[in-house]
């Protein structure tokens, strides 16, 4: 038994059986293993998320389904509502939100690709929910707890992503609110974390890959990382999706736009299609060494 001499900051083993007996795991080989769209998460094929940051209009999500599809991803990510940190909008720089959400049901219907994007605002509930085989909570929305668990008590699987500033004691917290409410394909996502350095003035998170393990010593749940919104920086993107799968990440976000440069938010961070491509296919067989597969 581990002595629990600064409460509230890492996890004992009576946070275990009390504050998250949902999300703890019953014994050392339970693992959750569910379908979501046909997707098997939880077992040996890693799921990738792929798409622009934002739906920023309907050629690019379509271009963007087909060519992501093509290379290999599972899911068509991409958000119609934003948490855009400054409250100034242009006409390039703003959510699309009801079009988006019509934008992202051409594509799936289109090219037959299942769809992650994210929820804001319990109002957007019925909208999202139409066009979205997985609800994204965003970071900043980890412990909106009315927000997590309106969406959980719709039943509809969900990402959760962890805020940069919490411990994984608050994240496997917020995440046992989702399953108190009955909703078990919950999918944990590591982002990346504010740190006191990040070593460049181009890059802004610093990415958590020690806590996969971490989290799945303790969860069953899978547990997928986010390498573009972590890193900020597209030229660290490759090397930081590699060592994710090295990890044990059981999925992966990558942010993948046609004109990375000239992303409506966060132009730094996508990747362009080739490389996407690319991309995939080593993370296949770096895998494969984990008799996983992505491909
Ligand atoms: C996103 O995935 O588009 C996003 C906003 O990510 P995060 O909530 O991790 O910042
Ligand atoms: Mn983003």
């Amino acid at each position: 038994m581990l002595e629990n001499k600064f409460p509230g900051k890492d996890i004992s083993d009576e946070d275990i059986k009390t504050k998250f007996p949902l999300v703890a795991k019953k014994d050392p080989n339970h693992k959750s293993v569910f379908k979501i769209a046909g997707v098997e998460f939880g077992g040996n094929l890693i799921p990738i998320f792929a798409g622009p940051n934002m739906v920023e209009s309907k050629d690019l999500i379509l271009e963007t389904a087909k060519n992501v599809k093509k290379n290999g991803a599972h899911f068509l990510r991409g958000g119609a509502f934003k948490p855009l940190t400054f409250p100034y909008r242009s006409e390039k720089y703003n959510e699309t939100r009801e079009k988006g959400i019509e934008w992202l049901k051409a594509a799936k219907e289109k090219y037959n690709i299942p769809i992650i994007t994210e929820i804001m605002e319990e109002k957007y509930l019925s909208l999202v929910s139409s066009v979205a085989d997985i609800l994204q909570i965003g970071s900043r929305n980890m412990q909106n707890f009315p927000l997590i668990s309106a969406c959980a008590k719709t039943g509809k699987p969900i990402m959760l992503k962890r805020h940069y500033g919490a411990s994984l004691r608050d994240w496997l917290g917020a995440a046992e609110y989702i399953l108190y409410e009955g909703t078990e394909k919950v999918i944990l996502c590591e982002r990346g974390v504010s740190a006191a350095h990040t070593h460049r003035s181009t890059s802004r998170f610093l990415l958590d890959l020690q806590v996969v393990p971490a989290a799945q010593e303790i969860t069953h749940l899978p547990i997928a990382v986010d390498p573009s919104h972590a890193t900020f920086w597209r030229a660290w993107v490759k090397s930081m999706t590699m060592a994710s799968v090295a990890a044990g990440a059981d999925a992966i976000m990558l942010e993948v736009h046609p004109d990375p440069e000239n992303s409506a938010v966060d132009p730094l961070q996508p990747i362009n299609f080739e490389d996407f491509g690319n991309l995939v296919t080593k993370m296949d067989s770096i895998a494969k060494i984990l008799n996983k597969k992505i491909l």
